[in-house]
């Protein structure tokens, strides 16, 4: 099974919107990664078998999902379960623009494989339906409506009051009554999630369940300890008490391996500090050099602010840049990659995507501008983007014919941050940063 670690941070968010939360039924179809099983299921009341399904509440589609979603049981058989849309393919990277919304398996009874995004995780697409729906390379599918290009700023509470086309119905049935079939004994604190990717979800309530994912100690409010193994939180969803602890969880500590000062083929000081290499004093991510999952500083300061320099240069002259994707952590990186991977296999991906710890975007030095497609090195922005971005302290960082140097194909889009002088100076060679400082990005030397 495909790894789906997409990265959420404030996850433990109590009380969701009805906003941008689609209503999940019976998730006891999650495809759960084999640590996040939501242990025993039989000491939940029993879930109704016609719960409705994803394609209820996706009208335009109804026809072509609702098939598959109101057959009996013996649909789970049957693989084959396939798209009856056309897709037309598309490849970007696209913003979520709410704080909570799910990409999930279209059609596919019994094993819906189900995402949560936060506001502004990267998702990339793969193809564009002829219904609403964008395909996410991990195969699952999310409205268009909850992508956007840029980032979107701050979680402005407004930006999500309008009711989502598919928002879920109101639950028509016993939300009241049929809660308690098992006894809550009040109990107050709170409490630690002790694994990096498990479900609370409300029990027994057909047609409006919510589920909250929550990743490694994350925080969590409960209220009662039931009768059975679960633990009620403040949220009103349940979560097993296998999966909570009073105490942190160390993080498991990351081999940082050993510190060291060295020089490259080309002369320049080459040193590892904390499992990060400088190079001539510039942090290398590339196939060769990894940064630790640890380190996770979001976007540079510096850099968005010599972006946003180069961003007004640029607009005096009629050239709009924008970014469409900036820093990514190595848990995001490890969903991106994972998700190229399925779609094309990890050789293809490796020629275009960073396996998590070697991507260049985890520096925070790094923003892709307004196209990722390589025609973009023709139009006006292109252009005027390779010409001067080194007046703003930023090189194209995969030139054109570079690739044996740098291990990525040409990316005319991509930009990283080096300071003013470094990247006028690198821009003049015309070589690749690989080149010039004479190191590799080769994942057979790998220096992990
Ligand atoms: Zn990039």
């Amino acid at each position: 099974m495909m790894i789906l670690t997409a990265h959420f941070t404030g996850c433990g968010e109590i009380g969701m919107g009805n906003n941008g939360d689609e209503t999940l039924a019976v998730i006891n179809t999650l495809e759960p990664q084999t640590d996040l099983t939501l242990a025993p299921v039989e000491s939940f009341p029993p879930y109704e078998s016609e719960t409705p399904r994803f394609s209820e509440s996706v009208s335009e589609n109804s026809q072509s999902v609702s098939e598959s979603s109101t057959e009996s049981e013996s649909a789970n058989d049957n693989p084959e379960n396939t798209p009856e849309w056309t897709e037309n393919p598309l490849s970007g990277e696209f913003y979520v623009n709410t704080d909570n919304v799910y990409s999930r398996i279209r059609a596919i009874q019994g094993s819906e494989k189900v995402n949560r995004y936060a506001l502004n995780d990267i998702v990339s697409v793969i193809a564009k339906t002829d219904t609403d729906y964008y395909k996410l390379a991990d195969g699952t599918f999310i409205h268009k409506d909850y992508l956007s290009e840029i980032p979107i700023d701050g979680a402005s509470d407004s930006s999500v009051s309008e009711p989502r086309p598919d928002s879920p119905a109101e639950p028509t049935t016993g939300t009241e009554d049929n809660t308690l079939e098992w006894t809550e004994n009040p109990l107050s604190g709170e409490f630690y999630v002790n694994t990096d990717n498990v479900y609370s979800r409300i029990r027994a309530i057909q047609g409006s369940e919510k589920v909250n994912r929550y990743a490694l100690n994350d925080k969590v409010t409960v209220t009662a300890k039931t009768d059975t193994d679960y633990y009620k939180l403040a949220d009103g969803t349940f979560i097993h008490k296998d999966y909570l602890s009073e105490n942190r969880m160390e993080a498991e500590r990351e081999n940082l391996g050993e510190d060291y000062t060295s020089t490259t083929k080309n002369g320049y000081v080459i040193e590892r500090i904390n499992g990060i290499t400088y190079v001539d004093g510039i942090m290398i991510a590339n196939k060769t050099y990894t940064l630790p999952a640890s380190y996770d500083p979001g976007t540079i300061k510096e850099v968005a602010d010599a972006l946003s320099e180069m961003q007004k240069a640029a607009a005096k002259e009629g050239i709009s840049l924008y970014s469409v994707s900036g820093y990514r952590s190595y848990h995001t990186q490890e969903s991106v990659y994972a998700g190229w991977a399925s779609r094309d296999g990890t050789e293809k991906a490796d020629t275009y995507s960073s396996r998590a710890g070697h991507s260049d975007h985890q520096t925070g030095y790094t923003f892709d501008l307004n196209s990722l497609e390589q025609s973009f090195a023709n139009t006006k922005e292109g252009i005027w983007l390779a010409e001067h971005c080194a007046d703003f302290g930023f090189i194209i960082r995969y030139p054109e014919g570079k690739e044996m140097y740098t291990g990525y194909v040409y990316e005319p889009w991509h930009v990283r941050y080096i300071g003013k002088e470094k990247a006028k100076i690198i821009t003049e060679t015309g070589l690749s940063l690989e080149e010039y400082y004479g190191i590799t990005s080769d994942y057979n030397d790998c220096a992990e």
